[in-house]
Order: structure tokens, then C-alpha cells, then sequence
């Protein structure tokens, strides 16, 4: 048999899509499940934007595209960065890829050396750290818990530089804790870097506009560090448009170069149809992130205060993002006569099975004991599996 190489053996798959696969065929089999593994909006996409790739396809923009986007979507880009961030970048500078996971992982293997240090604060996303193995970079967490909001402090930062440090990975408003970082407590993790010009500062900002702070600051407008940003956006959260699969880097010119070179021999541009539709989600108008946005935040006052109701449960208010992502090591060690649970995993499981609701086990996102709950989802899809939840955990003793 040939063999897979060694490098795909040594990558874990997915944790979020592998539970929302699962959760899918428990579906299709008639079993009803609430699905609350996969981060995306449940919102359809808005009609302007829809209209906007019907268009595009009657117009034959079917041809291959160019490698970084289109000249007219990359000078959308910069006309968003610029007004909604305050931060000037040029088409050139600019790359568009098949989501912002495409643009992350191509900016990584662009700028990681084989053992070049990746710092990343965790609990992060499952699939940071999977693509820095890709790279044969290596990974130093800088954990943080619900006791500190899940934010990392400066002193923790800086004890984690070495002289192998070449990039730090900062996700605000964060997958999957929800948490988000102030203008100062950038401005402190800054004061860091700023003694540190070598390190690439690679700040995921997908979530943006889904804040209930009504701040939100981008690591790219500290001047002081501004050449060694790399910003990573794209429409799949704000616009609902997950299934587009746009998104793009913002990065000093010769990083976005690299990027294109990779993505040149790797992808190639991305869909025709879908850079129409994104171009038209920056231009057009914005009343529909707001709209969005207005319902997360309902839901997750709503979520909030059910999960804060279920005895053994901690649960902080996070301030973005739509997940809610609460410790539950008070029920390892319980059984409800059967089944003994013994780590945030087994928990995942027990609730898919006894509750019919999928999570995602916290390990996968670097922090065991605590589960992931995506609120992208409607009120009364909330009200039922925190119901069920609370029913099952009811019986663990
Ligand atoms: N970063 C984070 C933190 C995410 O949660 C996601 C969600 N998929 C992505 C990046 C990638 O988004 P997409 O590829 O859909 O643009
Ligand atoms: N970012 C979403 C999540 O964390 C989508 C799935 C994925 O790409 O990981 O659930």
C-alpha cells in the first residue's frame, strides 16, 4: 500500500468540522440533534449580495482570476481597512484567498522556518496550531483560563519570546472563547512586541464585527508595529457568507508577495463569483452586520443567562465571537450509572448522546476541561439544548 506521507499522519483533523460532520449524520438518520459544534452565522446571505454573483455570472466573470484578486475587490479591501480601521494598505499588499483559514495558513508557511517558535495564546482555534505543524514550526502556548477572561497578560508574553520567536498569534474577538482584547490591553501586548522587531505579529480579526463592546481595535493601526502586521479578515462571519470561502491578508509587501507565490503554484485565485459577491458585500451597504450582529448579542445575553442557571457549569459573559466556552471540570469523575465521564471529551460525547446536542471538547482548542458552544444559532434552537443540557448534567452524579 503507498503510504501518506508524514506529515498529514502527524496533522489531527478538524475537531469542529469532524463534530458537525457527526452531528449532521445523527440528522440525516432522523435523530434530532441541536447543532452547536460549528461556528457559522445561521443567517442566509443577504439578497444584494446574492444579486451581486447572479450577476457576475451573466456578466462571464467565469475566466481564471487573478492570483491576489481582483484589482476592484483588493481596492474594496483597502477602502474598508482604511475606514473602518484606520489603516492604509495598497492593493499590491493585499491578498484574497479561499477563506481567511487559506490566507492563514499560506501566510505561516510563507514566513515559518522549520523550528521557528509560533507563539500562541490558548485556548485558539483548532486550526492554528495544525497549520504551524504544517510549517514544521513549533507551537508555545501561552495558556489562559476563565479566570482571566481567557486574555493573556504582557508579562506572560514576554516570558514566552525566545530568540526563536518569529511570530505571535493574537485572535480578537476570539475562537472560541468569545473574549475580546481593549484598545489598552493591545496597546500593553504591543509595548511587548515593540522590543522584539523580528517577530511577525499575525492578528486574526474574522470576528471583527461580531463585538458587543462597541470598540474594536485592529493590531495593524499601532504604528509602532504596523510593518510587521499581518491582518487576516474576510466575509464568512460578518456578511454570512461561510460557504463563499473569501478572505484575504493584509500584510507588509514583500510578506504579500510571498503569499501570492505560494497561493500562484497552490490555488491559484479564487472563485470568480465569489470575489463579485464579496466586492459587493465591502461596497454595499453595511446595515445588514449590524442587523446580524444586534442577534448574536441577543442570543448570547440569552445563553448566558441559561448556562449560568445549570449547576456545575462556570460560565463567563464573553464580549464577541458566538460561542460560549464554559468549564466543566466539576463533572469529570461523575457517572449517571453507566457512563463515567472522565474528560471534557467524554462530556461532548455524553451530550451528543443524552442531550442530542453537539459541542466540541475544549482540548481541541488547547484547553481541556471546558466545551465549546456555538449560539449561531436561533433562540428557541438555544432555549431547548440548554434544557437538555441541563437535564443531562442533572443526572450525572
Ligand atoms: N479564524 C478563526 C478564528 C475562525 O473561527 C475561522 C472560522 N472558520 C476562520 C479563521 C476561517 O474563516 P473562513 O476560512 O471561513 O474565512
Ligand atoms: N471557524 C468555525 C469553527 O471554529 C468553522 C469551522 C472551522 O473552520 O473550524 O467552528
Amino acid at each position: 500500500m503507498i503510504n501518506i506521507s508524514d506529515r498529514i499522519k502527524a496533522l489531527a483533523p478538524s475537531a469542529t468540522l469532524a463534530m458537525s460532520q457527526k452531528s449532521a449524520e445523527l440528522k440525516a438518520q432522523g435523530v434530532d440533534v441541536i447543532n452547536m459544534s460549528v461556528g457559522e452565522p445561521d443567517f442566509n446571505t443577504p439578497a444584494h449580495i446574492k444579486a451581486a454573483a447572479i450577476e457576475a455570472i451573466a456578466d462571464n466573470f467565469t475566466f481564471y482570476t487573478p492570483v491576489p484578486g481582483y484589482m476592484s475587490l483588493r481596492e474594496a479591501i483597502c477602502d474598508k481597512l482604511r475606514e473602518e480601521n484606520g489603516v492604509s494598505y495598497t492593493p499590491a499588499q493585499i491578498v484574497v484567498g479561499n477563506g481567511a483559514k487559506q490566507e492563514l495558513c499560506n501566510v505561516i508557511l510563507a514566513t515559518v522556518n522549520p523550528g521557528d517558535e509560533v507563539i500562541i495564546p490558548t485556548p485558539a482555534w483548532v486550526s492554528y496550531v495544525e497549520m504551524v505543524k504544517l510549517a514544521e514550526g513549533k507551537c508555545v502556548q501561552v495558556p489562559a483560563t476563565i479566570d482571566s477572561n481567557f486574555k493573556i497578560t504582557p508579562a506572560q508574553l514576554e516570558a514566552a519570546i525566545t530568540p526563536a520567536t518569529r511570530m505571535v498569534l493574537l485572535c480578537s474577538p476570539s475562537n472560541p472563547t468569545g473574549s475580546v482584547y481593549s484598545r489598552a490591553e493591545l496597546q500593553a501586548l504591543v509595548d511587548v512586541l515593540v522590543k522584539y522587531p523580528d517577530i511577525i505579529i499575525l492578528a486574526d480579526e474574522i470576528y471583527e464585527h461580531i463585538n458587543y463592546t462597541g470598540e474594536f481595535t485592529s493590531l495593524a493601526s499601532f504604528p509602532e508595529v504596523h510593518d510587521r502586521v499581518v491582518l487576516i479578515n474576510g466575509v464568512s462571519k460578518a456578511y454570512a457568507m461561510t460557504g463563499w470561502r473569501i478572505g484575504f491578508c493584509a500584510a507588509p509587501l514583500h510578506i504579500a508577495k510571498a503569499v501570492s507565490k505560494l497561493q500562484g503554484q497552490y490555488t491559484s485565485g479564487c472563485s470568480s463569483i465569489a470575489q463579485k459577491a464579496a466586492e459587493a458585500a465591502y461596497t454595499g451597504s453595511q446595515e445588514c452586520v449590524e442587523t446580524m450582529r444586534k442577534a448574536f448579542e441577543r442570543r448570547r445575553d440569552l445563553i448566558v443567562k441559561l448556562a449560568s442557571m445549570i449547576p456545575g457549569l462556570k460560565v463567563n459573559r464573553p464580549d464577541g465571537a458566538f460561542y460560549l466556552f464554559p468549564e466543566v471540570t466539576a463533572f469529570i469523575g461523575r457517572t449517571d450509572g453507566t457512563t463515567t465521564i472522565t474528560s471534557s471529551g467524554d462530556l461532548t460525547m455524553y451530550l451528543l448522546e443524552h442531550a442530542r446536542v453537539a459541542t466540541v471538547d475544549g482540548a481541541a482548542f488547547c484547553l481541556d476541561g471546558y466545551i465549546r458552544l456555538s449560539y449561531a444559532t436561533s433562540d428557541d434552537n438555544i432555549k431547548e439544548a440548554m434544557k437538555r443540557i441541563a437535564a443531562a448534567l442533572a443526572r450525572l452524579h
